[in-house]
């Protein structure tokens, strides 16, 4: 029978970069899975339904919470996110890696409930990249600048509890710092991939073989 996939869940600060390094990951590796989340947010420009999010209304979002279709989900920002359980039961069963790219509270709560998920935690490399990188996505306002800001000191404090951190450097620093990350992330998963655990039905096969 073939492994289940793996789950692993993705977060850090707005603005560390997750979702380009998602992003840049999946392009790279299309072996990875990437979870599509509800949302009850409204799409910014660009964002397409069923793509970036399934963007649902608060009443219907009420009624999947009702239903207990989440694996997850968090109010974050004045907005609700979730996971569905189909998108996560399809893809591990199939034996494919899913990536969930989340919010801390979605990180913690999932690691918790189930302690072979890998979490990691991507982090800016100073408190000043991360503003500027902010502000240079134009599709926050001040306000909402200012409680992403607020929020991040209490984010950085929960790092300690994942599993891996990848810092994403500044691409005036360090040009490939996109690449460098996504390939990162890619090692971590395929390490897991390399795991005993991983390993046990063919090695039940190999030892049987020997002992022929
Ligand atoms: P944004 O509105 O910028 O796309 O996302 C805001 C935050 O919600 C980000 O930290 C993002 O990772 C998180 N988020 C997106 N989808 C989900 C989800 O399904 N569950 C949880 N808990 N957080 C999510």
């Amino acid at each position: 029978m073939a492994n289940r996939g793996r789950l692993f869940v993705i977060s850090g600060p707005a603005g560390a970069g997750k979702t380009e390094i998602v992003k840049k990951l999946i392009e790279r590796h299309p072996d990875v899975r990437l979870s599509v989340s509800c949302t009850t947010r409204a799409p910014r420009p660009g964002e397409v339904d069923g793509v970036n999010y399934h963007f649902v209304s608060e009443e219907r979002f009420r009624q999947l919470v009702d239903e207990d279709a989440f694996y997850e989900w968090a109010h974050v920002h004045q907005n609700h996110y979730g996971t569905l359980k189909a998108t996560v039961q399809k893809e591990l069963g199939e034996g494919r890696d899913l990536i969930l790219e989340i919010d801390v509270q979605g990180c913690l709560q999932v690691m918790a409930q189930d302690e072979t998920v890998t979490g990691i935690f991507v982090c800016p490399p100073s408190r000043e990249n991360l503003e500027q990188r902010l502000r240079h996505r134009g599709t926050e306002t001040e306000e909402s600048i200012r409680v992403r800001l607020n929020n991040v000191a209490s984010e950085v404090a929960e790092a300690y509890k994942y599993h891996y951190v990848i810092i994403h450097q500044d691409w005036s620093d360090v040009p490939n710092a996109l690449e460098i990350a996504a390939e990162e992330v890619y090692t971590i998963i395929a390490a897991r991939r390399l795991e005993r655990d991983m390993r046990r039905d063919f090695l039940d096969r190999l030892s049987a073989s020997l002992k022929a």
